[in-house]
């Protein structure tokens, strides 16, 4: 198969990527599930925005602050300024944020010195990721592939001409193109515990480490502070920082608090975690009862219908929580423009790693970040379109090399994980 260019992904930077791409060139999505099934669609706490001109200076320090001051200053100016275009485009793609009196309405996170965070009850994600993918869906030049896994690039002398993979049937599939962009989102399938989608196991960046491409930050990996404690399988239920911005509040085994429950999320995290090891109990507790009931119900429903259904009332008790894995600051090394080290491939959202996050993510930045640097992607996709030629000569993929799909699976999971471990041991 031949398009101009393919993206990887159906999340939200995937679609808003495709929807910034010019309307004459053909495009192809695949993603490894339903085309709904994305970290993008569980987003609950919502997204950031430069409320107004005096709000800069303390945005950017949050988010400084919240990455240890590792951050890539440009990228967060970036984001920052490129934060009320992004909200201006998803309003007309149809999304309703919450409103009060005809104005926005803005909530407050963990590590934000304001209400700076524009919000869907508790379904942000779904709320703009399904308007975006209908958006998509109704462009002529993009055809979507669910359930198509990508194994593998086309790659010769550094240059990407496209992707392998194979679909529902297990057949493999070239699909050739101009340029390829990889959305593939986040690394949590690779956890016992996370709140990520089980199939997202960071395959670009197995990819990438056998073609030589480069990565950055790999061990930056988010510890999400509260997830509903459960020996179930599957993935871990996010109780959104929101709620302990509205009001609610940690206990341990000894219902005492023990720490400042709007510490950015790593110091959260390891507080709970020292705790837990203290008391000799695998959760906290969690009481939501500070805030009042209504708005329980009403800015947080799916939370307390989730709670519900797992046997707890959240207006009138405590649930147990547990820190899970839950976001990925490092990724595959991109440029300002999302441009990877190999030509004709860019890399945007979760799995690319622009150094806006720094050290650990602020809350309700990344389907922000995710965005913008996915629009630059576009942009920069529309600037190189015209000087790049196709080259017919390039081979076809040998499929004999992915035969046995579940022994690839494997080794694509240890190769990411040791190279985490390897950057980890070098600090
Ligand atoms: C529970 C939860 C709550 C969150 N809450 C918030 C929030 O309130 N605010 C905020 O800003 N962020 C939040 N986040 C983070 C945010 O949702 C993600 O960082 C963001 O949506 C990532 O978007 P993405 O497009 O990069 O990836 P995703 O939305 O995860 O999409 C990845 C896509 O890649 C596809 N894919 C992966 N590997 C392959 C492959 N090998 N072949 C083919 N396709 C592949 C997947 O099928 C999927 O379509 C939350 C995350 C979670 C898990």
């Amino acid at each position: 198969m031949k398009t101009d260019i393919v993206i990887v992904g159906t999340g939200v930077s995937g679609l808003y990527c495709a929807l910034n791409l010019p309307r004459d060139k053909k495009i192809v999505m695949v993603t490894k599930a339903d085309d709904d099934k994305s970290d993008s669609f569980l987003a609950q706490g919502g997204i950031c925005v430069l409320k107004d001109e005096n709000d800069y200076d303390s945005y950017f320090e949050d988010t400084m602050r919240a990455g240890h001051y590792e951050n890539n200053k440009e990228s967060v100016d970036i984001m920052i300024r490129s934060s009320r275009d992004v909200i201006n485009d998803l309003v007309g793609y149809g999304v309703r944020f919450e409103k009060e009196n005809g104005e926005f309405a803005y909530t407050k996170e963990g590590a934000h010195s304001t209400s700076r965070i524009l919000f869907h009850e508790d379904i942000t994600g779904k709320e703009i990721t399904s308007h975006l993918l209908t958006s998509v869906k109704e462009l002529d030049n993009v055809t979507i592939i669910e359930n198509f896994t990508m194994v593998d690039i086309i790659e010769e002398n550094n240059e990407c001409f496209g992707i392998i993979g194979y679909g529902k049937d297990g057949k493999y599939i070239d699909i050739q193109a101009d340029f390829t962009v990889f959305a593939t989102g986040g690394i949590g399938g690779l956890y016992k515990h996370s709140t990520n989608y089980r199939h997202l196991t960071g395959d670009s960046l197995a990819i990438a480490l056998n073609h030589n491409i480069k990565l950055q930050n790999i061990d930056y990996i988010q510890i999400h502070p509260t997830t509903l404690y459960s020996t179930k399988k599957g993935r871990r239920f996010l109780i959104s920082e929101s709620v302990r911005g509205e009001g609610a509040v940690l206990f341990n085994s000894h219902m005492e608090r023990f720490v400042d429950e709007l510490l950015p999320r790593d110091v959260v995290a390891k507080a709970i975690q020292e705790e837990m090891k203290k008391d000799n109990k695998p959760y906290v507790w969690l009481s939501m009862k500070p805030i009042p009931t209504e708005m329980i119900k009403s800015h947080f429903p799916n939370i307390y219908k989730h709670c519900l259904e797992e046997g707890y009332d959240v207006t009138k008790e405590c649930i147990p929580v547990v820190p899970s894995q839950h976001y990925f600051m490092g990724g595959i090394k991109v440029d300002l423009s999302s441009k990877t080290s190999m030509n004709r491939l860019y890399a945007v959202g979760e799995i690319s790693c622009n150094g806006v996050h720094g050290k650990n993510r602020l809350a309700s930045n990344s389907l922000l970040e995710s965005m913008v640097f996915a629009k630059r992607a576009a942009q920069a996709i529309c600037g190189e379109i015209k000087t790049v030629t196709f080259d017919d000569t390039i081979k076809e993929a040998d499929a004999a090399l992915y035969a046995n799909i579940e022994k690839l699976k494997e080794e694509y999971k240890k190769i990411v994980l040791d190279e985490i471990e390897r950057e980890k041991q070098s600090h």
